[in-house]
């Protein structure tokens, strides 16, 4: 199975880094481990943070260390202390995923933006470098954020379990948050998709090379329509508005929909082991039954769970679906059904397991978006342009979401 990233061992560029990085988080999360306490409104107050000193020969509070003199900054720590209790993090799992030796691999920026990506070694974490703009956005925004994730279970915004800053003596500041993975999952991830509702330059570069299974495509690329079970589609489009206007409130924008697809009907070498082909048939065998999508349960929006239920999915991860094409001429389509007919697969399209959710959250409709929306203005439809106003945006948004799902009719 083709993992995305290159493990960072010693010579790497960001060696250091990551060692400052890893010695930081084992820092913090072993201090605020013991005190559980209430959150209080002042944790939240983004003054509130804490830079710790951490000199190669160990101080009173940090151990010795390999690695270049450094300081290190928390930012609101109790609060992401609470996040990650939410979340259901478990601080030694968490600890260990980030700073187990060799525990990260870096894949090269996919977006415009110059970030650096780091993925645990267990897939479950995330660490992206951010600006300064955008550790401002997400403290600013980081009562509300708490309040909506508290709100709803289901919510499909980026999960946040911490905000660092990383400064080496001499040396310049690197801000990294700390994030979910949507794409933690044993089955493989065949494609992937990031949608923002918007047309313009909204498809891979040709130039972009190779194309694999960890490309991340774009709106214009995907010729998909997802069928979900009615529950759960009605609950999809209620979460969605539910998170538009918690994004829209907080005068958000450019965020995309990341969609990660698992066909269960491929059935290339060990696949046949790793797609879940038992869910519905005893045997294992292929079954392409309308079935495949009942048996289960949307996980309610509470805490409890009935038992003997059935096995349970979350909005947004493992969900079953059907993966109709569409979106293609006439006769390009007629070429495909005889291409599915031969591969032995149903036009009723493919059994697929989608995961997904809302990722990079933390733009404002800042000066720079705004002379971007200009400017790109005079050239194309103002609508096609990714940089619009946060509320445009939004609705947009919904709108394409409401385009690429449906509700399944069959069942
Ligand atoms: P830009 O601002 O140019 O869009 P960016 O540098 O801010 O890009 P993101 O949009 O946050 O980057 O992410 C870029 C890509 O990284 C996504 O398209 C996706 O492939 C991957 N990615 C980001 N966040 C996650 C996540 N939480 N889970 C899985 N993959 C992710
Ligand atoms: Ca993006
Ligand atoms: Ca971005």
């Amino acid at each position: 199975v083709k993992r995305p990233g290159q493990t960072i061992s010693k010579g790497h560029k960001n060696y250091d880094l990551m060692l400052n990085l890893q010695l930081g988080i084992r820092y913090s999360v072993g201090k605020h481990s013991s005190i559980m306490r209430d959150l209080k409104q002042s944790d939240f107050d983004p003054s509130e943070k804490f830079w710790t000193r951490f000199p190669p020969e160990g101080s009173k509070s940090t151990p010795p260390h390999q690695s270049v003199d450094f300081r290190w900054k928390d930012y609101c720590p109790v609060v992401f202390r609470h996040l990650r209790e939410l979340f259901a993090v478990d601080p030694a799992d968490y600890m260990l995923a980030i700073c187990g030796s060799d525990a990260l691999r870096e894949f090269s920026s996919p977006g415009k933006s110059g970030s650096f990506f780091y993925l645990t070694q267990d897939d479950r974490f995330i660490i992206k470098t951010v600006k300064k703009s955008e550790v401002k956005v997400l403290l600013g925004m980081l009562s509300s954020y708490y309040r909506h994730v508290c709100q709803y279970n289901n919510s499909l915004v980026t999960k946040f379990f911490g905000v660092h800053c990383v400064k080496p003596v001499g040396g310049q500041k690197t801000r990294f948050i700390v994030m979910g993975n949507l794409f933690c999952s044993e089955y493989r991830i065949h494609k992937r998709y990031d949608l923002k509702g918007s047309s313009y330059g909204r498809t891979l570069d040709k130039a972009d090379g190779q194309r694999d299974e960890t490309t991340t495509l774009k709106d214009l690329d995907l010729d998909f329509v997802f069928h979900l079970e009615r529950s759960w589609f009605q609950e999809l489009m209620w979460q969605i508005c539910k998170d538009c206007e918690f994004l829209e409130a907080e005068k958000i924008m450019d965020y995309s929909l990341l969609i990660g697809v698992h066909f269960r009907d491929d059935y290339s070498g060990e696949e046949a082991k790793m797609s879940p082909k038992n869910i519905n048939s005893e045997e294992g065998n292929v079954n392409h039954d309308e079935t495949f999508m009942r048996g289960y349960h949307l996980l309610p929006d509470m805490d409890w769970v009935m038992e003997d239920q059935g096995p349970f999915i979350r909005l947004g991860v493992n969900m079953p679906a059907r993966a109709e094409r569409v979106g293609k001429g006439r006769s390009e389509m007629e070429h495909q059904n005889q291409d599915w007919r031969l591969r032995g697969e149903s036009n009723r399209g493919n059994e697929v397991i989608l995961y997904f959710g809302i990722i990079d959250i933390l733009q404002d409709y800042d000066i720079t978006k705004k002379i971007e929306h200009a400017y790109k203005s005079l050239q194309v439809d103002p609508t096609s342009i990714s940089a619009v106003d946060p509320k445009l945006y939004s609705k947009r948004f919904r709108d394409f979401i409401h385009k690429i799902f449906v509700e399944d009719k069959v069942l």
